[in-house]
């Protein structure tokens, strides 16, 4: 059992800790939630062991799919071990179906098909709220290599694809996500940070019904219920 050290961050979902080994931390899912980069607070009973099981089992299917991933093993409910990466500063989102800030944008309604799969980037920064940034600013502000991106675009429509399907043979349609990517100490792009209802916008394939963060966003009620359906869902 790799021994926890120092905290190296406490962010607002996950603390990360540092261990024996330089390339390795540990990560603790807390259930505090936040949304509107912060300016709403709460706790979601659960959400912690949630988002960590769910996680760590979708990166153990992505990496028998041949993405790269920061996951070594779950050392508990709420913690895992990973590799220890420095994060790529870009929120990647993919979207399926209109939601959300898109379906706003673009003046869609929520649940409009988008014909083709979007990714979308914004720029890991609180203090400038996200912004969004397109491939010329990315490269411009060298927030990455031109081939790093590619690599990153690759692999989140790789990601997209499986995962779509894989959330399709539990009845959940997958309308958008957000993924972050690091870079390990030997240069390697691996996918990072975590995969769950925090991150997803899951509907119900039948009723449509929201089993995500958009509950405690939008003040729906049902929040741990519909944490605890999908992990119901996704770990049997
Ligand atoms: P935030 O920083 O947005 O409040 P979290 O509470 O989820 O988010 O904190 C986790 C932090 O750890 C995030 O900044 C995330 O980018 C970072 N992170 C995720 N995976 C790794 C990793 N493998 N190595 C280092 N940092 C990571
Ligand atoms: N998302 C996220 N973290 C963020 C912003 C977005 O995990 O800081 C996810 C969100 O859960 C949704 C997708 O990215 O699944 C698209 O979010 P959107 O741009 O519509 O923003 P929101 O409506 O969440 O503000």
């Amino acid at each position: 059992m790799p021994e926890k050290k120092e905290q190296l961050y406490e962010g607002k979902a996950k603390k990360v800790y540092a261990t024996e080994d330089p390339n390795l931390v540990i990560v603790s899912y807390k259930d505090d939630a936040t949304a509107f980069n912060g300016a709403k607070k709460g706790t979601i009973v659960g959400k912690g062991v949630v988002n960590n099981r769910m996680s760590n089992l979708l990166m153990e299917k992505l990496s028998e799919e041949g993405i790269p991933t920061h996951y070594v093993k779950e050392l508990s409910e709420r913690e895992t071990l990973v590799k220890k990466v420095s994060i790529v500063p870009l929120e990647v989102i993919v979207r399926n179906i209109a939601a959300g800030s898109l379906a706003k944008r673009l003046g869609l309604a929520e649940g409009t098909p988008m014909k083709r799969t979007v990714l979308e980037y914004c720029y890991k920064c609180d203090a400038l709220d996200d912004p969004m940034v397109n491939e010329y600013h990315i490269l411009a502000m060298e927030y990455c290599t031109e081939q790093e991106l590619k690599t990153i675009a690759d692999m989140a429509i790789k990601i997209n694809a499986f995962l779509v399907g894989y959330f399709a043979s539990i009845n959940v349609e997958l309308v958008d996500f957000k993924l972050e990517f690091g870079k390990t100490s030997d240069g390697q792009i691996v996918l990072a940070d975590e995969i769950s209802p925090d991150t997803c916008r899951f509907w119900d394939a039948t009723t449509h019904e929201k089993l995500d963060k958009d509950r405690f966003r939008r003040d729906m009620g049902g929040v741990e219920d519909a944490y605890k359906e999908m992990m119901k869902r996704v770990l049997g």
